[in-house]
C-alpha cells in the first residue's frame, strides 16, 4: 500500500511537463527498513531483516558443510538440495500456484494421497518398493525413517565405516526415482521399481570403490 503511489505515478502521462518520472532512489526511499529508508539501511539490518523472512518450515540446523562436501554425482546432489529446500515440484506444490492447469494435488501414481515431497520421494507404494530393493540389497541395518531424515533435514548419520555408503545409496536412490517420475510425466515411460531400483544399485555399486 505504501508503494502504490509509486506505481501510479510511473504510468501516469505528462507531455506538458519538465517533471522527471520517479525513478528507483524515489522508491527506495519509500521502503523503510528500522525506521531508515532502504537505500540507507546499514547491511546488517538487512541482513536481520532477511533471516527473520526465511520460512520457519525450513530446517536451518542442515549441516550444509557437510552436504556441500560429500562425494556424490553433480546431478544428484542438485535433487537432495531441492529435497532440503522443500522445492521439489509435486503436484501438491503445482495445484498451489497453478491451480487452473493442475487441478489435483493428488500423487499421479496412486491417486490415493496428495503428492507432498514425502510421498513423491518415499510414501507412494511404488517408491517404497525401490528404496526396499535397495535397503536390502546393500544396508538392512538402515530404514527408510533415517534416509528421509538425512534427505530432508540434512541429519547425516554417525561417522562409521557405513556412512559414506549410506550417503550415497540415499542420494542416488532418491535421484533415481526423481528420474523415473519425471519420464513417466513427460515421456510417458513406466515407472517399473525394479528398473529404477536396478540403475540406482548400479550408480551405487560403481561409486562404493571411491568410498575406500
Ligand atoms: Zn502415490
Amino acid at each position: 500500500m505504501v508503494l502504490c503511489p509509486w506505481f501510479i505515478s510511473c504510468l501516469e502521462h505528462r507531455p506538458f511537463t519538465d517533471t522527471p518520472s520517479p525513478d528507483l532512489s524515489s522508491l527506495l526511499s519509500l521502503v523503510q527498513l528500522d525506521s531508515t529508508s532502504l537505500g540507507k539501511a546499514s547491511t546488517r539490518s538487512l541482513q536481520r531483516h532477511l533471516h527473520l523472512q526465511v520460512p520457519s518450515s525450513l530446517n536451518l540446523s542442515v549441516q550444509w558443510r557437510k552436504f556441500w562436501s560429500v562425494a556424490i554425482p553433480h546431478h544428484c546432489r542438485t535433487v537432495w538440495c531441492k529435497m532440503l529446500w522443500d522445492r521439489t515440484p509435486t503436484r501438491k506444490r503445482l495445484n498451489l500456484f497453478i491451480p487452473r492447469r493442475f487441478l489435483s494435488s493428488s500423487c499421479i501414481f496412486c491417486q490415493d494421497a496428495t503428492e507432498d515431497q514425502y510421498h513423491f520421494f518415499f510414501g507412494c507404494s511404488i517408491n517404497q518398493q525401490v528404496w526396499n530393493v535397495i535397503l536390502s540389497h546393500f544396508c538392512l541395518a538402515w530404514n527408510l525413517a533415517e534416509i528421509c531424515l538425512l534427505l530432508t533435514r540434512g541429519s547425516f548419520p554417525p561417522r562409521s565405516s557405513h556412512q559414506g555408503l549410506w550417503i550415497i545409496l540415499s542420494a542416488v536412490t532418491a535421484k533415481a526415482i526423481w528420474s523415473a517420475h519425471w519420464k513417466f510425466v513427460f515421456d510417458d515411460q513406466p515407472f517399473l521399481s525394479g528398473v529404477v531400483a536396478q540403475k540406482a544399485s548400479t550408480v551405487i555399486e560403481k561409486h562404493i570403490s571411491t568410498l575406500a
